[in-house]
């Protein structure tokens, strides 16, 4: 049996809605946990996971994509006598030395006052016994490679690792929304971004068979799997925006094709979203980036739209969203080559300052409403990246 200490991160400013937050955090750790046999313990606002040593994978797996908790550790439960603590810290120590740490600090405290070492007791009883019983590590009080934490509480918690946890809040305490789901490197991350303060994730991803290939949209279930590995699943919706796209084609100015294309996906996209109960939309735009994400585009874009659109990246460059892609593990998929709708249609010469009212203009002559109505009609729905049942 392993044992995992949870330390709760923001959660703890939350006053009155913590528990509630609690229990959602609760509630999604138990969805990731599923099938790997691990148990919940919850005690005094402290997470325990006790799992099989056969689930070690899964369970380190699903905690490293937990949202809402700042740090976990691999733990070492014990009595609550000096004894079997500092047989513990040695234990612990002895296994950190096994992977090459030569230095160590102890960090003890003890919310417990009947236990008979008080927290300086602890360090020094603790350190002695350690550098008594494994030879090649040295104390370092300034700059430890590792620190062997333990607390007194209504246990003995012994562990010398600590992993960082995500962060953020835990996904569903800031309600749902829907996220424009492209198959490029920006609105996975957005996605993640808005994930990480609590949001739930729908997808809704425009395709435009047969121009674009059966890859590219597999693709994007891939990404939305990824993503969903932290947001507890993504439904996701793919609508076919071919006969739109080809009704833009014949008859939208040709540089304003992309910021027409664009408006219609918001429009899609937020009736789509009213249907779902979605609370807002959520691009990957990120200022001035390409043509059609100067600010002037941008409010032609989301003219049509009254639901809040959310661009979590709009003041990042590229470096920092790559970084972030790679960091959840999006990037690989997201960089395979497959084209997706806006590229294969994108004009030479796009408008770059689109005035709002002109847009408009364009784009009612377009009678779109049929094609998108149809489009939401014919919608495709499939749950991608699955924890919970
Ligand atoms: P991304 O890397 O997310 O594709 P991008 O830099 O390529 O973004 P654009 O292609 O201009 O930028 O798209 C801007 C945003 O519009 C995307 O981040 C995404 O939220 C949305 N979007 C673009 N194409 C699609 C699509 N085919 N389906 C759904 N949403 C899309
Ligand atoms: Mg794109």
């Amino acid at each position: 049996m392993n044992s995992y200490l949870l330390k709760l991160g923001e959660l703890t400013l939350k006053g009155e809605n913590r528990r509630a937050f609690e229990q959602i955090l609760k509630r999604n750790c138990l969805a990731m946990l599923q099938g790997s046999g691990a148990k919940l313990e919850l005690r005094h606002g402290r997470f325990l996971v006790h799992s099989p040593e056969e689930a070690t994978v899964q369970v380190e797996d699903a905690l490293a994509h937990l949202l809402g908790i700042a740090a976990w550790a691999k733990t070492r439960i014990q009595e609550k006598t000096p004894e079997a603590v500092l047989c513990s810290c040695v234990s612990e120590a002895q296994e950190l030395f096994s992977r090459g740490v030569r230095t160590f600090k102890i960090e003890a405290r003890r919310t417990d006052k009947a236990f008979p070492l008080d927290s300086y007791a602890l360090r020094r009883e603790g350190g002695a016994a350690v550098l008594r019983e494994v030879p090649g590590l040295r104390v370092d009080v300034h700059e430890p490679e590792a620190v062997i934490a333990v607390e007194i509480r209504e246990k003995a918690y012994i562990y010398g690792s600590c992993r960082k946890g995500l962060r953020g809040l835990p996904v569903g305490t800031a309600g749902r929304g829907l996220l424009l789901l492209s198959g490029g490197i920006d609105s996975p991350v957005a996605g993640y971004l808005m994930a990480s303060r609590g949001m739930g994730l729908d997808a809704v991803y425009f395709h435009a068979y047969p121009y674009t290939s059966e890859q590219a949209r597999q693709k994007v279930r891939d990404l939305a799997a990824q993503v969903g590995r932290y947001s507890l699943g993504v439904r996701l919706y793919t609508l076919n925006i071919t006969p739109v796209q080809q009704r833009i084609q014949e008859r939208g100015l040709e540089p304003w094709r992309t910021v027409l294309l664009r408006m219609a996906m918001m429009e899609g996209a937020e009736q789509l979203a009213r249907y779902r109960g979605d609370k807002c939309l959520i691009t990957g735009e990120s200022l001035s980036q390409v043509a059609s994400q100067t600010i002037e585009n941008i409010t032609c874009t989301e003219s049509l739209v009254k639901l809040p659109v959310l661009r979590p990246l709009i003041g990042m460059d590229k470096e920092q969203i790559i970084r972030l892609a790679k960091a959840m593990g999006t990037y690989e998929t997201s960089i395979l080559p497959y084209a997706d709708c806006c590229v294969l249609f994108s004009p030479p010469h796009p408008v770059l300052r689109g005035d709002p009212a002109e847009a408009r203009h364009h784009y009612e002559r377009l009678e779109l409403t049929p094609l998108m109505e149809a489009a939401l009609r014919e919608r495709v729905v499939e749950t991608c990246g699955l924890y919970r049942a």
